[in-house]
Order: C-alpha cells, then sequence, then structure tokens
C-alpha cells in the first residue's frame, strides 16, 4: 500500500505541473493548450501606422457610390490596443529598432537598439526560437533587409545604423532565415563583401526581379533584392502592391509540416509620416490592406495558422481634418476631409518634384501628374520652390571636399517636394502634429489586429513587449 501512494501522487504532480505549464505558460494568462498552438505564425508590422492611418484608409478605401462607410480589413479584425515606450532611458517615445526589438524579444530597450536589451546585452527573438523549434523563417519588407525592423528579429547590435555589421551578422551568426524579401543591394553587394555570392554559396536561390518571384524552386532557400535600399514607393513601383505579391510567393514557399514564423512589414507607411506625404503613406496602407485580404483567404485555407499584425509607433502625428488658411468653401469648412483627391493619384509626390526639377512642366502637367486642377499661385510657388532647389544644390557643389564631409547630400528637389506634400494637404485637409524637417514619432498606443488560431490571445489592452511573449507561447515556448 505504503509504496503506491507516492508514486501515484508524484505522477499526478507530474502530469498536472506539466499541464498547468503548457495550458498557462502565456504570462498574460492565456491558457494554450498544446494542440491550440498555431502551426503557422506571421507577425506584421505597419511601421508608424498608429490609428489614425487605419482610420484614413477607411475613408480613402470608401466606396463614394454606395451610402454606407464600408469597413476594412483593418475593423474586420481589431482586437485591441498596444503601448509602445521604449525603456525609461529613451524617454516615452520610441524609435523603430526599440520597439521592434521589444516586439521580437519581449524586452524593453533603448533606442536604435537591435534585439539588445539596456545591458547591451543580445536577447533570443522569436524568430530565432521559431528556428530553434525547427520551424522555417522568413522576413519580408519593403525597405531593406537589414533595416530597423527586420534587422530586430534577426539581428543583435548596439545601433540600428550599423546597416554593414547588421547585413554580414545574417551570414557571420549563422543563417537564422529560410526566405528574405526585400531590398538592399547597397549592403549586400558590396565592394568590400557580396553577401549575395555568400548566401548562394550556402544554397540559396536569389532573385532581384519581381517577374522571377512566382518560379521559385520548391524547398530551397531564397533571397530575393529587388532595390538598392527601400523598394520605390507602391504609387510608382512597377507593381503597387509589391508587399502582397511578396506575402503570397513567402506562404507558399514557407510552408512545410513544422510550420513557419514570418514577420512581414509594411516599411514604408512610416516614411510617408516623416515626409508628411499623405498621398504615399495611403498608398503604403493600401498595400498593406491588400497584403491582409490576401491572408484572409489564407488563413480561410489554412486555419492552423495565426496572424498579428500591430504597428512599432506612430508617425507624424497625422490629423484627418484640418482647417486651412485658403478661402475656399468647400475646404474651408471645419470638418472635412477629402481623400477624393488621394484616390486618382497614380505618381508619388517624390516622383512628381524630381519630375518638375527636371523637365518643364506646365500648370498643365503638374495638374495631369497630381491629378487635381492646381493654381496660378500654386505654380509660382513650385517655380520659386524649383529656383531654391537649384541655389541648394550648386550651394552644396560648390563646397569643398571637406567641407562637403560629413553633410548630407541635399536632394535636388525637397522643396518643390514640401510644396508639393503642403498643396496636397490644403486639398485634402490633412495636418501634421510636428513642424521639423522630417515628421517625428509620437507616443499614442497602437491597434492590435489579429486572426487565425490563437488570435483571442492579443484582445484588449498589451504593452509591445506582451505580444512578443505571447508569440513565445504560441511558439510553445515553456
Ligand atoms: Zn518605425
Amino acid at each position: 500500500m505504503k509504496k503506491i501512494v507516492p508514486t501515484l501522487l508524484t505522477s499526478l504532480l507530474i502530469m498536472s505541473c506539466s499541464q498547468l505549464q503548457t495550458l498557462n505558460n502565456a504570462e498574460n494568462n492565456t491558457v494554450v493548450k498544446a494542440a491550440d498552438l498555431p502551426k503557422n505564425i506571421i507577425m506584421i508590422v505597419g511601421d508608424g501606422m498608429g490609428p489614425a492611418y487605419t482610420t484614413a484608409y477607411r475613408y480613402f478605401h470608401d466606396d463614394p457610390t454606395t451610402p454606407e462607410l464600408e469597413t476594412t480589413v483593418f475593423d474586420r479584425h481589431f482586437v485591441g490596443m498596444s503601448s509602445t515606450h521604449p525603456a525609461p532611458e529613451s524617454g516615452y517615445i520610441t524609435d523603430s529598432a526599440a520597439s521592434a526589438t521589444a516586439l521580437s524579444t519581449g524586452v524593453k530597450t533603448y533606442n536604435a537598439a537591435i534585439g539588445l536589451d539596456t545591458n547591451r546585452q543580445p536577447v533570443e527573438t522569436v524568430l530565432e526560437y521559431a528556428k530553434k523549434t525547427g520551424k522555417k523563417t522568413g522576413v519580408v519588407a519593403t525597405l531593406q533587409i537589414n533595416h530597423a525592423t527586420p534587422g530586430s528579429y534577426l539581428a543583435h547590435n548596439v545601433h540600428r545604423y550599423n546597416y554593414n555589421e547588421i547585413a554580414d551578422s545574417y551570414i557571420d551568426d549563422g543563417i537564422k532565415a529560410d526566405l528574405y524579401f526585400g531590398g538592399g543591394w547597397k549592403y549586400f553587394i558590396r565592394e568590400d563583401r557580396n553577401l549575395v555570392n555568400e548566401f548562394i554559396a550556402s544554397g540559396f536561390h536569389y532573385i532581384d526581379r519581381y517577374s522571377d518571384i512566382n518560379t521559385l524552386p520548391a524547398n530551397k532557400p531564397v533571397l530575393g533584392l529587388f532595390a538598392d535600399t527601400g523598394l520605390p514607393w507602391a504609387l510608382d513601383d512597377s507593381n503597387k502592391f509589391r508587399l502582397s505579391m511578396m506575402a503570397k510567393a513567402a506562404t507558399k514557399q514557407l510552408e512545410n509540416k513544422n510550420g513557419y514564423f514570418m514577420l512581414i512589414e509594411g516599411s514604408q507607411i512610416d516614411y510617408g509620416g516623416h515626409a508628411r506625404d499623405i498621398a504615399a503613406a495611403i498608398t503604403e496602407m493600401d498595400d498593406l490592406a491588400k497584403t491582409l485580404e490576401y491572408l484572409e483567404t489564407y488563413v480561410a485555407e489554412n486555419p492552423d495558422t495565426l496572424v498579428v499584425i500591430t504597428a512599432d509607433h506612430s508617425t507624424g502625428g497625422l490629423t484627418i481634418g484640418k482647417k486651412t488658411g485658403r478661402t475656399d468653401d468647400d475646404i474651408n469648412s471645419k470638418y472635412l476631409w477629402k481623400p477624393e483627391f488621394l484616390r486618382t493619384m497614380t505618381m508619388s509626390p517624390e516622383a512628381i518634384a524630381k519630375k518638375f526639377t527636371t523637365d518643364t512642366l506646365s500648370l498643365e502637367d503638374v495638374s495631369t501628374l497630381i491629378s487635381f486642377e492646381i493654381t496660378d499661385t500654386d505654380m509660382a510657388n513650385l517655380v520659386q520652390a524649383k529656383l531654391e532647389d537649384s541655389a541648394i544644390v550648386s550651394a552644396f557643389n560648390a563646397l569643398s571636399d571637406a567641407d562637403k564631409k560629413g553633410q548630407r547630400v541635399p536632394r535636388a528637389y525637397q522643396s518643390t517636394l514640401n510644396v508639393l506634400t503642403k498643396l496636397i494637404d490644403m486639398k485634402t485637409n490633412t495636418g501634421w502634429g510636428s513642424i521639423s524637417a522630417s515628421g517625428t514619432h509620437t507616443g499614442i498606443d497602437v491597434p492590435v489586429f489579429a486572426f487565425g488560431k490563437g488570435s483571442e490571445a492579443f484582445k484588449g489592452f498589451q504593452d509591445n513587449t506582451d505580444i512578443a511573449k505571447k508569440i513565445f507561447t504560441l511558439l510553445g515556448k515553456k
């Protein structure tokens, strides 16, 4: 009799502990049964995509021929909000690196940190952990694949601007992904080192044109680099929906019996916010929305897949609806936002500015390019800006090499671009919270969206570090 009791007790104890551990491993008190763990996890970061962006997107996306305001894919999957603040030493407002490190590792860190904690020590990321458990892994971005967000899932470096070091670590610290899609020739095909060749030597299939993305060899790791650094704006790119195109090819390429973890980043929403360029930002949002719409069908066909979407922070203090100074009846009303002018644009303000500074364009030409009528005053402002730009460029070119050192080479169209984006802001009644040359990040909480297996874990309010912790749990980490 005596002998039986202890063993029974111990096995009872052992069983309950492990079940408890498995069932309740989520620090967020989400009970996860092993059978409920998703096979595939897709983490999506809309860089700079604060709540104003997903709201603005609903109005942009609205079909004006119907009385109702159609909801968007974001609305269908909204589950909660997330705080984004970095470690105390960096204050309340994060940069992309600290926030991506929080989302990938679950720890708060200083701004500019890549996969390091505040003691400058490397912290394991969800992507690295997924790889260790035998899953395939991938990163897809519309900027260089060694930029802050993908870098924070793949590398560990004291500063986000150590682009070459971060790129080198993708080989030197062991190849951690089976698929990379984005930009980056500048850092991966260098005079001092050709990392593309090293990836090929490690068995990777390399592509550098969109046209090759649908003919990838099965079961082979892939490196796809399609630009020097960032991909062109969605508005200017040969494929306006290049993020959804890459995501489609990536899900197919990564599918395998153990499942996969993939990071997808809509990287240039942030760039649109920094440039206070609502036209560019909203079309980046449209590309991200198309990616989510594709993943909705993907999850319907692959229900053991989890998709989580959030932002690392918001950018530019975007406000939808701003009283303008102009005396134009329908524009001057207090409560009005006019996305219709954005829906018809086919060229980014940056591309129009470049064209305006290199070619001789008439008022009619600009109106056609920008897809709404500009006034004589607008044209006069553009001509003035063109003169300013050429003066700035000649002044810079006149400097000695020594004086040029450390100075950023001026963009030959920056003043013209500023006039164009202001024009679009006036026309659409769009406002921005920052007045500095490049728009800033803001400290506002960001939305969280999720669908698929395990998505209920992301309901409610959470911190960005919680999102990582939940993903570790959903990867089966004890
Ligand atoms: Zn960012």
